[in-house]
């Protein structure tokens, strides 16, 4: 499978497993998250509009967000494949996809979902830290640095704005009424598969590349 979208609520580990898996299979790792934060972070006007909703913890409206990602599509180096991490979220971005791979004449390979109970979640996601310089993540039980408070890079570690509590519910209520219903539209299309996501991240990622390397039937519609 070299076109992928991995598709799941905010916490779920999309982004450790998808940085992991976009090394192993040689895929660009395409995580509309980390190009909007790049953004608010040089200070382009994408990043300016987005900011407010990212920190609030809802979804940067559709045609800034559908734009960035046509445009990052249309690098070279995503021609063979890429692997889209945190798009689409809504249904307009869906269709939008569709569109900018019909006129490619690709299409995608699967959509990968990572099923998690909603306490991970919140559990997941409020012992998440992020390393300000390489942007790495850990997890403060989980999945931690091998010095507490220090990126394996040397960098420091913080929450990220949209992990305090107030962001993480609201991105949950956000990801509840505008992305969950994309796993219907892609199982009806039977390309989804379903990825147990609630282990320890090496058990996930063997589940992805079993999956990847096309050693897992798709699931039913
Ligand atoms: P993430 O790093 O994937 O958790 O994304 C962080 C934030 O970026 C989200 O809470 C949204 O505000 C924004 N964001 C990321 N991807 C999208 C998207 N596909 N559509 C709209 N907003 C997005």
């Amino acid at each position: 499978m070299r076109r992928v979208v991995f598709l799941g609520p905010p916490g779920a580990g999309k982004g450790t497993q998808a940085a992991r898996c976009a090394r192993e299979q040689n895929l660009p790792h395409i995580a509309t998250g980390d190009l909007l934060r790049q953004n608010v972070e040089s200070g382009t006007p994408l990043g300016c509009k987005a900011k407010a909703f990212m920190d609030r913890g809802e979804l940067v409206p559709d045609d800034l967000v559908i734009g960035m990602v046509d445009a990052r599509l249309g690098h070279r180096d995503g021609v063979e494949g890429f692997l889209l991490d945190g798009y689409p979220r809504s249904v307009p971005q869906a269709e939008a996809l569709d569109r900018t791979l019909r006129d490619r004449r690709v299409s995608l390979d699967g959509v990968l979902y990572f099923g998690v109970a909603p306490e991970t979640l919140v559990e997941r996601l409020g012992g998440r830290r992020t390393c300000r310089a390489c942007k790495a993540n850990y997890h403060v039980r989980f999945l931690p640095p091998k010095v507490p408070g220090v990126c394996d890079c040397g960098g420091d570690l913080v929450v990220r704005e949209d992990d305090r509590p107030e962001a993480v519910r609201r991105r949950l209520d956000v990801y509840r009424d505008q992305t969950a219903s994309l796993v219907a539209h892609y199982r009806a299309r039977s390309v989804l598969h379903d990825v147990d996501a609630g282990g320890a991240p090496d058990a996930v990622a063997a589940q992805v590349a079993r999956i990847l390397d096309g050693q897992v039937r798709k699931a039913r519609p």
